[in-house]
């Protein structure tokens, strides 16, 4: 009899549930009654997925294919280390950890403690990333280390701090999304990146309807066809206009909820002045949407009867993101959406683990439980906990752009540990980034597969992956599930935390050093105590239970499924609405030939795609970047469908296929980023960042695109 495990997806942030059964080896046939087609691979268990709040037994096609990822060709099994002829060797971990540890001596005594350097990632379990903040600053004894989460989450995270005085992405459970009866959901493409989630909002596309902000006409767009549903597709990088014309709107037209923003906020009167200068007109004239759409959208925001906001990495992956989410806020508030039962406002989170990735410790300016590195009590806390004085943990780094700005700079970081990210294909300008790590002394990343960062290191760690593994994720609603080991991990891989703990005792570090996954869960837990992401109250043992485990989640609680109902996090309980005001004031494709890039994602792939471009049949499905164009621009620029063409600015050029469609702006031109090479979108993205949050410029960049062969 093959034992089944309950456990959740390895790839986005809604975590579906799934049902893994190892394959019974002794009996040669799958454990479940579903016949493989003549000459499928044997893998080592089978997915189903599991009745779950988030996806009611639904998976995508990533997930449905996940089972894939534990046989891919390249698995690294063993240690590797790369020759002089730049090929790579097997090596024992005693010899690769002991070489690490003294490299990092050496580097640490000759440089500084900072010319070592940590890159996290948002899909590592919460264990792994609260070792990693621990290990960075009380091993390593580094400042630098901050996460890929920097390029996703930064500026909702920013918003939601600045606004609430907290960030939990979505503060109600995703099952409160059935009763809207009005969804605005803005730079969001769930219908592609979380397809089960889609089941959340048949309430809003039956009644009042869907309102989708979006330059392109995307797949959830295109739910905006049924019932009463509006697809606004403004020009790229507007959308703070787009959301400073509804709040004018709402406020000009009586349907604020003044009682409201007088009880719950601060800062009203603020908002009201800067919304005062957006009128319907203006902003039809900046984004191109129209004002009998933005008026409409208004009034059905208001109605009163079970409205919601929600937005995505469409509006916040851009220089003024935290202010473009913070707009959104505003716009909840005035509405008096926000700790109200049926309504609210929230950000979608994307990668796995991106919600509890950014509340352990992997953020340059942040300690475990959400709690800043330069608060003296919380350093005392924390130091308590990890058995220090808290003089020995550094002060903050620098977030991840800034970080990859330093490496093999004079001054600046010489080693470089990797962990759960590949910088080469997800970080803007890549080319760049690819430089940085060539001029390492030592690049040591830890992954399953050669990703194309691996590929770059000087010693690659095998690691073991999700269904190898025990530990906990949280999901895009606060909730912590478990992740549960189902098969045990090929040749000598280990886990991230076997490796921190055998590195810190290399380099004397203090403190204890769990590999136990249940052990390193009770030591977060209690480093998070008191903290904004309390999870003192939970175990891996009352998890197994099947509770709902949404944080805060302090012991003696039932968890918080839903936040803010009676008051917000700032001391005083009242949100802080703060006046935002574009600094792009007009569309950049308008100029000469030159076209707005926007990049964003695919139903078949996720996030670099180093996983999915290694499952066979979602690359089958995918296998090259495609760039969508507007027919006229195509026509323009004398491109057919299919054509090899050429996407290019002063970082880059992508080679890309020509998807000509309707459902892109005449200005517009996008390109998934899951792509590497020659293919990779982040050739031509740039470093600007967005002041408050650190969060790159991703979907608004200039570039031109030509035939391949008119070049
Ligand atoms: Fe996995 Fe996300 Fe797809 Fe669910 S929606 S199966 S969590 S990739």
């Amino acid at each position: 009899m093959t034992e089944s495990h309950d456990s959740h997806c390895p790839y986005c942030a809604l975590q579906c549930a799934m049902t893994l059964t190892p394959t019974d080896a002794s009996s040669g046939t799958p454990p479940i009654d579903i016949a493989a087609p003549a000459g499928a691979r044997r893998l080592p268990l089978t997915v189903a997925g599991r009745d779950f709040p988030t996806n009611r037994g639904g998976l995508c096609k990533k997930g449905w294919t996940s089972a894939e990822l534990l046989d891919v060709d390249d698995r690294v099994t063993s240690p590797l280390v790369r020759q002089p002829d730049g090929s790579f060797a097997p090596a024992s971990w005693e010899t690769v950890l002991d070489r690490i540890a003294d490299t990092v001596r050496d580097s640490r005594d000759r440089f500084g403690a900072d010319s070592v350097g940590v890159f996290g990632g948002g899909g590592l379990t919460n264990e792994k990333a609260y070792q990693l903040g621990k290990f960075a600053r009380i091993a390593l004894g580094t400042s630098r280390i901050d996460y890929n989460g920097r390029f996703c989450m930064s500026s909702a995270a920013a918003a939601g701090n600045r606004a609430f005085g907290l960030d939990r992405g979505l503060p109600f459970p995703v099952e409160d999304l059935d009763g809207a009866s009005t969804i605005l959901m803005l730079g969001s493409n769930v219908a592609a990146t979380m397809p089960p989630f889609i089941g959340h909002l048949q309430g809003a596309r039956g009644d009042r309807g869907l309102i989708v902000v979006d330059p392109r006409r995307s797949e959830t767009a295109k739910l905006t066809d049924e019932g009463q549903g509006v697809h606004l597709a403004p020009a790229p990088g507007t959308d703070l206009i787009v959301l400073l014309g509804l709040t004018h709107i709402v406020i000009t037209e009586g349907l604020a909820d003044l009682d409201y923003l007088a009880a719950r906020t601060t800062g009203f009167d603020a908002v009201r002045r800067s919304a005062n200068a957006w009128w319907p007109e203006r902003v039809q004239q900046v984004t191109g949407v129209p004002v009998a759409q933005l008026r409409e959208v208004s009034r059905r925001l208001a109605d009163g009867r079970g409205t919601y906001i929600l937005t995505g990495r469409g509006v916040e992956q851009h220089v003024d993101g935290t202010d473009t989410a913070t707009a959104a806020i505003n716009l909840a508030l005035v509405l008096g959406l926000v700790g109200k039962p049926g309504s609210g406002y929230g950000t979608l989170t994307g990668q796995g683990n991106g919600q509890g990735g950014r509340e352990h410790g992997q953020k340059s300016d942040q300690l475990p439980g959400y709690r800043m590195i330069t608060d003296p009590a919380a350093r005392a806390h924390v130091a308590g906990v990890w058995g220090v004085d808290p003089s020995i943990i550094p002060g903050p780094g620098v977030p991840a752009v800034a970080l990859l700005d330093e490496l093999g700079r004079p001054g600046g970081i010489r080693c470089l540990f990797v962990h759960g990210s590949n910088v080469v294909v997800s970080a803007p300008d890549v080319d760049a980034v690819r430089a940085g790590l060539r001029a390492l002394d030592l690049l040591v990343v830890s992954d399953f597969v050669l990703s194309e960062t691996a590929r770059l290191a000087d010693i690659v760690l095998p690691v073991t992956q999700w269904a190898e593994e025990e530990g906990t994720m949280t999901s895009l609603e606060g909730r912590v599930i478990r992740r549960r080991r189902a098969i045990e991990a090929p040749g000598e891989a280990r886990s991230e935390l076997w490796i921190m703990r055998e590195l810190a005792e290399r380099l004397g570090a203090p403190g204890t050093w769990s590999t136990e996954p249940a052990e390193v869960f009770d030591e977060l837990a209690r480093a998070s105590a008191g903290g904004k992401a309390d999870y003192s109250g939970l175990s891996h043992a009352l998890l197994d239970t099947g509770i709902a485990a949404h944080w805060p989640f302090p012991p003696g609680s039932e968890g918080t499924p839903r936040m803010f109902g009676e008051r917000f996090a700032h001391p005083d309980g009242l949100a802080r609405m703060v006046a935002v005001s574009p600094r792009v004031r007009e569309p950049l494709g308008q100029h000469g030939g030159e076209l707005t890039l926007v990049t964003g994602r695919l139903l078949e792939h996720y996030q670099s795609g180093a996983q999915t471009r290694r499952v066979p049949e979602l690359l089958g499905a995918r296998p090259h970047v495609t760039a969508q164009l507007h027919p006229s621009t195509a026509a323009r620029l004398g491109i057919a469908e299919g054509d090899a063409i050429e996407v290019a600015n002063v970082r880059g050029l992508v080679r890309a296929r020509a998807e000509v469609t309707t459902g892109i702006r005449l200005d517009t031109v996008f390109l998934p980023f899951h792509f590497a090479g020659e293919q990779c979108a982040n050739l031509l993205t740039e470093r600007a960042v967005d002041p408050i949050s650190s969060m790159p410029e991703f979907k608004r960049t200039l570039v031109t695109v030509t035939r391949a062969d008119a070049t």
